[in-house]
């Protein structure tokens, strides 16, 4: 059993907190953000993630876990603290610090004994130096610690699964006995341990989402040249996913990826390759094309209609991805507000993520949960979020409801045999064109 200090509460810090108290150790997850914090005691959940609630209630009524906005308290009772703050892109694509070295600056502060601190932010290479030298300028250097890189590959959607089990956990240490103890909090995870450096543990991260953005880019691309030439990208991934050396994992063909963390972390890194003097072609060509993508579905929708001036169109889908309500660079924030200039009256589907959106997007748009509702009237509907309810709408029923059966669909949800026979226009990804 050890006691955690999780500093940064949100999607990851919320998530492996509660993981590690319900594996056996005592932990509390803090954060500046009091009301968060006010929330959580309350057992009010700050975001939403699939099982994650009952997992808080059960840790917190066996006592390991408690929540906390005393910062400095925390940090000197803990014996591992966990960084999990956020590292938003600045507007030149960088990954912004400043939470990362407030609370570096805030462990220096407070440090009283050995701790071992670790960064479970995404951070661009040399930061686990960065935090080391500000913690022992803040401590003036009078306690020993070690700084470790566990970089946090959790899904959100399925993040508790991933956390519990886990596929790897990379260490990368600047001693023996923290790459122990972070190794040992993570025994009953079953993971396999990656044992590296400091800066190898931080590439690590980068070099993971930046791959599985170019897969999706890649077959992107290939999706583009197959509505060219009259192919059909989702028999493509098929005949390559089975490939056992490709897999068919992110593979699927769409309006791109969106998320916090792959826009971010592929322009960090392309600013990483930048600052030491590679020219990374690779990435740039994979942001390129995800950016495209958004473009394509739009222009696939003013083609079918001519002109969006007071029509309506419904968009189904705010969240980045299915089971989560994080709209960060979701393709929604880009789409509706598109649609709106361009003179349409869009109506907005989303289960979960409303809340989040209005924040975002505010009223140029309605919202509503109730997914037929929203498709009542629609000149077209623009599928945007692979929801369950989207995957399994009634199609009579939507083309009924529908002033016209227009669909454009960002994720190549439905067989084309199926909606020709219903009678649709679908205009879907990298596939022949059912009109
Ligand atoms: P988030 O925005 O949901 O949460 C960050 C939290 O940190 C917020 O609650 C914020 O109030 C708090 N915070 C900021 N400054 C603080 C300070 N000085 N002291 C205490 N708390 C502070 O972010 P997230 O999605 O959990 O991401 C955190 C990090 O993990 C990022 O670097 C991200 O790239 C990485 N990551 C995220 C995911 C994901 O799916 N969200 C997956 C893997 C890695």
């Amino acid at each position: 059993m050890k006691k955690i200090a999780v500093i940064g509460t949100g999607y990851v810090g919320l998530v492996s907190g509660t993981c590690f108290a319900d594996s056996g150790n005592q932990v509390t997850c803090c954060d500046i953000d009091q009301l968060k914090i006010k929330g959580l005691t309350e057992g009010i959940m700050p975001i939403y993630e699939p099982g994650l609630k009952e997992l808080v209630h059960k840790n917190v009524r066996k006592g390991s876990l408690k929540f906390s906005a005393n910062i400095s308290q925390e940090i000197k009772d803990a014996e591992v603290i966990l960084i999990a703050v956020g590292t938003p892109m600045t507007s030149s694509g960088k990954a912004d610090l400043t939470y990362v070295k407030q609370v570096a600056q805030s462990i220096g502060e407070n440090l009283n004994s050995y701790k071992v601190i670790v960064t479970k932010s995404t951070v661009p290479v040399g930061t686990g130096k960065l935090i080391e030298s500000v913690i022992r300028e803040y401590d003036n250097g009078k306690h020993p610690f070690d700084v470790v890189s566990n970089p946090e590959f959790l899904r959100e959607g399925t993040a508790i699964k991933d956390t519990m089990n886990m596929e790897r956990a990379v260490i990368g240490a600047t001693s023996e006995k923290a790459f122990q103890l972070i190794a040992e909090i993570h025994k009953p995870f079953t993971a396999n341990i990656v044992k590296a450096s400091l800066e190898t543990a931080e590439i690590i991260k980068y070099a993971a989402n930046a791959f599985l953005a170019t897969k999706i880019s890649f077959i992107n691309d290939i999706a583009n040249i197959c509505e060219r030439v009259g192919a059909d990208v989702t028999e493509v991934s098929t005949g390559i996913g089975l490939d056992s050396r490709i897999g068919n994992k992110f593979l699927q063909a769409g309006v791109g990826f969106g998320g916090s963390c792959f826009p971010k972390d592929t322009a960090a890194l392309l600013h990483i390759s930048e600052d030491c003097g590679y020219d990374f072609k690779l990435i740039k060509a994979v942001i390129e094309t995800n950016e495209g993508q958004r473009v394509q579905l739009v222009k696939k929708l003013l083609l079918a209609l001519g002109s969006l001036q007071g029509k309506t169109i419904s968009v189904l889908g705010l969240a980045f991805k299915p089971d989560t309500d994080d709209i960060r660079s979701s393709p929604a924030l880009d789409i509706i507000p598109y649609l709106t200039e361009q003179g349409a009256i869009v109506k907005a589907f989303d289960p979960i993520a409303i809340v989040e959106a209005k924040k975002q997007i505010g009223y140029q748009c309605t919202y509503s949960e109730d997914i037929y509702e929203t498709i009542t009237d629609s000149d077209a509907c623009m599928i945007l979020t692979d929801w369950q309810d989207v995957k399994t709408l009634d199609l009579p029923l939507v083309k009924h409801l529908m002033k016209q059966p227009l669909i454009v669909d960002g994720r190549n949800l439905f067989e084309l045999e199926m909606m020709k026979q219903l009678g649709f226009t679908y205009l879907s990804v990298g596939r022949p064109a059912i009109q």
